[in-house]
């Protein structure tokens, strides 16, 4: 293709531009049969994709779409767990490879949610919550006093035992309590499923614990090349 192009610029640029066009608009139709072209579709921010359609699923192409099974029966609804309390629901967590899956609709069921995964052979706990529209993730693990009793207090995280809050975006301590490391776990929210990387869920739990300024390594890249890192693009 980009031979053919090069060879046409060279002797014709004239010539060159219309069989461009043309050849796009076959490939265009030869891909999507049915479908109208527009090359003016502005690209999918996966924060706001909420197409539950499979074209968009695909069209993300990290993104797959997993089916959310209820546990059992006993009143839950699909994706959500069994250790749900009144006021503390608690999301399935479905683990295929390195994606972590829970249910939108078990996420927003209440104004925040608990999930857990597999770590370094126990488990880690977050509480998800969305803010103005925008998915968080903390860490059930204060970064004041390193207890595991982080709860939700309607305006902040709080921690149950030595009682320091922290606000629900920024993750910082109110009162001097020590922050949550900066930084906002990476997830695609596409139909009823919210997708985040297992290993950007364990690191930010273990960069928690071991009090951390950021949730993720800051790797600086030098050339001046490529533009910002964007963790789970390659
Ligand atoms: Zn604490």
């Amino acid at each position: 293709m980009i031979q053919i192009l090069t060879k046409h610029r060279r002797t014709s640029v004239r010539l060159a531009v219309p069989l461009l066009i043309t050849t796009l608009l076959m490939l265009t139709a030869a891909c999507v049969p049915g479908e109208s072209p527009d090359a003016t579709e502005p690209p999918l921010d996966p924060e706001e994709v909420t197409d539950p359609t499979p074209a968009a699923v695909n069209g993300n192409g990290e993104s797959p779409a997993i089916p959310l099974e209820p546990e059992s029966d006993g009143g839950t609804s699909p994706g959500q767990s069994l250790k749900s309390t009144p006021g503390n629901i608690w999301a399935e967590t479905l683990i295929e490879g390195n994606l972590v899956t829970i249910s939108r609709e078990v996420a927003t069921m209440e104004d925040h949610v608990h999930f857990e995964v597999p770590a370094n052979g126990g488990t880690a706990a977050f509480l998800g919550y969305f803010i103005e529209g925008r998915f968080y993730a903390q860490a059930v693990f204060c970064p004041n006093c390193g207890a595991t009793s982080i709860a939700w207090a309607e305006d902040a995280l709080s921690c149950g035992e030595c009682g320091a809050t922290f606000e629900l975006i920024s993750g910082q301590g109110r009162d001097g309590a020590l922050d949550y490391p900066s930084g906002r776990i990476s997830h695609a929210i596409v139909g009823n499923t919210i997708t985040m990387p297992l290993d950007d869920l364990i690191e930010a739990y273990s960069r928690t614990a071991s009090g951390e300024d950021t949730l993720f390594e800051i790797i600086s890249v030098g050339g001046g090349g490529g533009g910002g890192g964007c963790r789970g693009c390659g």
